[in-house]
């Protein structure tokens, strides 16, 4: 057990710049208009840094230094660039500490989490993704005696990607990894919410790439991501945010004509088949466990298993276990090891949150456990906490079908396998889902019939760099992590010769 002394003690591994600018061409610059927005550690909502207000000014000089920097980047070997990212992973590696308690303290996140699996996934796709360029190939077909199709990958250019606060280090990383193997030239712009996160990283990892290669500029979604996402200096956006910004994203872009990914909202049902309990075994525990992961992350992921389906059956039993699971969540200090769940990232999301809260109530949702904001008490008591909270209720009530992106459970009851797909398809999300069934084969069914970009099947929120990850439906374009990503950001050239 250890606790983190907060940044601005001298004890701290962190220590944040009173000030940060934007990273443009390889140093710090400060805003065209001069202005600077204040940044809050949601832990105990004091303001620790403020941030350069970010513009279309700012913007085009990232650009600028994107476009200078572009060819060089793309010309350089695959095996420059693997080497230039396997270094950035080696640097937060040895300062795994320092970036996870930033990202902590920023985010309000428990540091158990950023420590030990938000940044050393960040660092394990940045090593995956050194690996894949190296080992891409080209294609050669023969049309006939003297003609061959060459096919080549080539950069995109200059791209800009725009990420939200929810894992600050590792969207970002997400972005990065693919698009730098590739060869393109970056202009990155954090969330509002959580800027200095990302520029700790750049302390850490800015040195090891070419002035201009990267390019971060921060601010606010309309004044900075808009001149981004609509310039026609960019060869693609990448985008991670809510449905309505990526549907305003998607808007942009096709002004033109740029290729978009979209990774979005979701409302993720996890299911839970009736013979889950016909043994109280490592299996059972391991289901509970996975009905309580919707306060993982403080309830802000994506995919956050915010619709428990439960089969009538076990419903009763298993539902008041799983709400005993969920109270035994340790909520506390965000930078005490122990902690398991933080705090909200920002007074909005609290405030969201406990909006929809009242709105199950009202809609007549049976409150199972929480309900309310947690006053921790001390330099804690100004923080942004909020109970992990059960309702019981029915799917077509508003706690089941929008996004509240906390730590929020809707749980309801299903009969039979139509049942469960239709209620776990009954939504206009289809990111994650979870299926917990001791049946193979009612399993492999439910994984297929879920109209989901990725399905859990007995366990729930890993996120391997090498399998696939986005959305159906409105939950997105695209798909990010395995290798396929790297076809998002090339070209293909195509050399038709004859001899
Ligand atoms: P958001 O859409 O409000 O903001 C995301 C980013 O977009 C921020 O950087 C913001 O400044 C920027 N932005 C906002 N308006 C913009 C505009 N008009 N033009 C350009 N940029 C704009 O989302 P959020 O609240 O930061 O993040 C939470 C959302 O992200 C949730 O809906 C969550 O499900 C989603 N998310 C999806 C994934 C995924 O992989 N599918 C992962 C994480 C989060």
């Amino acid at each position: 057990m250890a606790i983190y002394a907060a940044p601005g003690q001298a004890d701290s591994v962190v220590s944040f710049k009173p000030r940060y600018d934007h990273y443009i061409g390889g140093e710090y610059v400060a805003p065209a208009k001069g202005q600077y927005f204040e940044n809050p550690t949601p832990q105990t909502g004091q303001t620790f840094t403020e941030v350069a207000r970010g513009t279309a000014d700012d913007v085009e000089k990232a650009l600028d230094a994107a476009e200078g920097a572009a060819t060089a980047w793309g010309k350089t070997s695959v095996g420059e660039r693997a080497g230039i990212l396997n270094a950035m992973a080696d640097r937060i590696e040895a300062n795994l500490e320092k970036i996870a308690v930033a990202e902590s303290w920023e985010n309000g996140k428990a540091v158990r989490e950023t420590l030990v699996a938000d940044i050393p996934l960040a660092i394990d796709h940045l090593r995956y993704f050194a690996g894949a360029i190296r080992a891409q190939e080209g294609h050669l077909s023969q049309i006939d005696e003297d003609t061959v199709a060459y096919h080549f990958h080539e950069p995109l250019g200059v791209v800009g990607q725009i990420i939200p606060w929810n894992f600050p280090i590792l969207m970002a990383i997400w972005k990065l990894a693919p698009a730098l193997a590739a060869g393109n030239a970056v202009v990155l712009k954090p969330a509002e919410q959580t800027p200095a996160s990302i520029h700790v990283l750049m302390d850490v990892v800015g040195d090891l790439l070419p002035p201009g290669v990267l390019n971060i500029v921060n601010g606010f979604g309309v004044e900075a991501g808009k001149p981004l996402a609509s310039s026609s200096r960019i060869r693609k956006i990448a985008f991670t945010g809510e449905t309505t910004t990526g549907r305003l994203i998607s808007q942009y872009a096709s002004e033109n004509l740029i290729p978009v990914t979209l990774e979005l909202g979701g409302k993720s049902p996890n299911i839970f088949f009736d013979d889950v309990a016909s043994q109280q075994d490592a299996f059972y525990d391991k289901a509970l466990e996975g009905f309580a992961m919707f306060a993982l992350n403080q309830g802000e992921v994506c995919t956050c298993p915010s619709r428990a389906l439960v089969q009538g059956g076990i419903y009763d039993e298993f539902v008041a276990q799983g709400v005993k699971r969920a109270e035994q969540v340790r909520m506390g200090n965000p930078l005490d090891t122990e902690t398991q769940m933080g705090a909200q990232a920002s007074n909005d999301q609290l405030e969201k949150i406990l909006s929809y809260i009242d709105i199950g109530r009202q809609e007549g949702a049976r409150v199972l456990t929480g309900g309310e904001r947690a006053d921790l008490g001390g330099d804690l008591g100004g923080g942004y906490y909020v109970q992990p909270t059960v309702f019981e209720g029915n799917n077509s009530m508003r706690i089941f079908q929008e996004e509240i992106f906390g730590p929020v459970l809707s749980v309801a009851r299903f009969e039979d396998y139509a049942d469960a797909m239709a209620q776990a398809n009954d939504t206009l999300y289809g990111l994650g889902a979870g299926v917990w069934s001791r049946d193979t084969n009612t399993a492999y069914r439910a994984g297929r019939d879920i109209q989901a970009g990725r399905v859990w099947v007995n366990n729930y929120h890993a996120y391997p760099a090498h399998a696939a990850f986005g959305g159906y439906k409105q939950s997105g374009i695209g798909r990010e992590n395995h290798k396929m990503m790297l076809d998002h950001y090339q070209q293909t050239k195509n050399i038709l010769q004859s001899y």
